[in-house]
């Protein structure tokens, strides 16, 4: 049985639809994540599946239960914030009780229960600590004890992470994780960084403009995308747009050259198609002269910048008709190229996600599908 299910979610604001058509199902025990750019609605949705807000329309399930129209209150909800919502006059440890007192437990059964939960989240000795005197990944560990010590039913996460530095950002989410499947609570995270969305959910829901585009496991979202603007999104990826020339064998025309797509599915395409391939950073190889490679001439550019990311280097790679390439290669790789120095740049076809360029639609055959995910995709963030 599914958990949680929204069915046909709309929300406008004044005019504006911000939500538009939502359907989805958590199992339970699931973490899912909300994924997408700023403003495309995803702490209004999170909001509605607290009771914080009403949609216009739709419905919403949790266990069989309709809880559309029931109060905030009445669903059994933890929610933490991306900015700590600390009470600045309570200490850490009253700050935890808080939720439990609420629910009229005997104040020294709160306060050992309190006491547990901050030792759960590593803060055992920060217990009279008031938030001013915490760092930001402190007071959003006691934040998570807070939402999670009256055992609510449901945990929603929005943006926990986007206010803290980046190893605090790494560690905390860890704990996140592990808290929630030892828990084996249901959990909504929302999140405008994709590394953090692939690295903690059991299924990542895509959103844009009010609408879930993709609903799917990070593995699949990464290595098979449905559509066009998943691909875009998530990973480090270049785009080239072409036009397909020929079917058998299947050809498309990009820059100043032609690319084979063996992995097209001819049902889909047709001959003066517009397309856009899309290639992850670390799937493209570099290698210096000119080869000649057959029939194709190489994807040629000129390496235009060079960032040093510690384990790995991406370069950026321009070609003669102007498009920009992003290319990672391992730091200490034997490969050195110089700012300026002309390249090759090589792609297995199964790696090139080939897209109709009006329908955004995937246009690539079952066979080119079923890549695993990199390892180097999770250190992006
Ligand atoms: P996200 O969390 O994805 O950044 P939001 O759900 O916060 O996006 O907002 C979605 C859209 O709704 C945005 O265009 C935002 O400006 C608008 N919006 C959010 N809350 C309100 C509100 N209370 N009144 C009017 N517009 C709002
Ligand atoms: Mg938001």
């Amino acid at each position: 049985m599914n958990h949680l299910k929204l069915t046909d979610i709309e929300k406008h604001y004044g005019k504006v639809r911000v939500l538009n058509q939502i359907n989805l199902e958590i199992g339970e025990g699931q973490m899912v994540c909300l994924l997408g750019p700023s403003g495309c609605g995803k702490s209004t949705l999170l909001k509605i599946i607290a009771g914080l807000e009403m949609p216009d329309s739709g419905g919403i399930e949790f266990k069989g239960v309709n809880w559309s129209g029931l109060d905030a209150k009445k669903r059994r909800v933890g929610m933490v914030f991306q900015h700590y919502s600390l009470f600045p006059n309570l200490n850490a440890l009253q700050n935890v009780a808080f939720g439990l007192e609420m629910k009229r437990m005997p104040r020294k059964q709160s306060q050992k229960e309190a006491e547990e939960w901050l030792e759960r989240v590593g803060l055992q000795d920060f217990r009279n600590r008031y938030p001013h005197q915490m760092s930001g990944g402190q007071q959003q560990r006691v934040a998570l004890a807070r939402a999670l010590a009256p055992s609510p039913d449901l945990l929603l996460l929005d943006e926990p992470l986007s206010a803290l530095d980046a190893a605090v950002r790494l560690s905390l989410r860890g704990e996140i994780r592990r808290l929630q499947l030892q828990l084996g609570i249901t959990a909504v995270f929302v999140t405008h960084d994709q590394a953090e969305a692939l690295a903690i959910a059991d299924r990542v829901a895509l959103m844009r403009e009010g609408s879930i585009v993709e609903y799917d496991d990070p593995q699949i979202m990464y290595s098979n995308p449905n559509c066009f603007f998943t691909s875009s999104f998530i990973g480090v990826v270049s785009v080239m747009e072409g036009t397909i020339v020929s079917l058998s064998p299947p050809i498309a025309k990009v820059c100043d050259g032609m690319v084979a797509l063996p992995y097209l599915d001819e049902k889909k395409a047709e001959i003066g198609r517009k397309i856009r391939i899309v290639m992850h950073a670390e799937d493209i190889e570099l290698s210096e002269g000119f080869s000649e490679n057959g029939r194709f001439d190489p994807l040629r550019g000129q390496i235009y910048n060079l960032d040093f990311l510690g384990k790995t280097k991406r370069y950026t790679i321009r070609s003669s008709d102007g498009n920009t390439f992003f290319v990672e290669v391992q730091a200490n790789g034997h490969m050195d190229f110089q700012i300026g120095q002309t390249v090759e740049m090589i792609v297995r076809p199964e790696n090139m996600h080939v897209f109709d360029a009006r329908t955004e639609e995937s246009l690539k055959s079952a066979g080119g599908r079923g890549k695993n995910m990199k390892d180097g995709l999770l250190n992006t963030g």
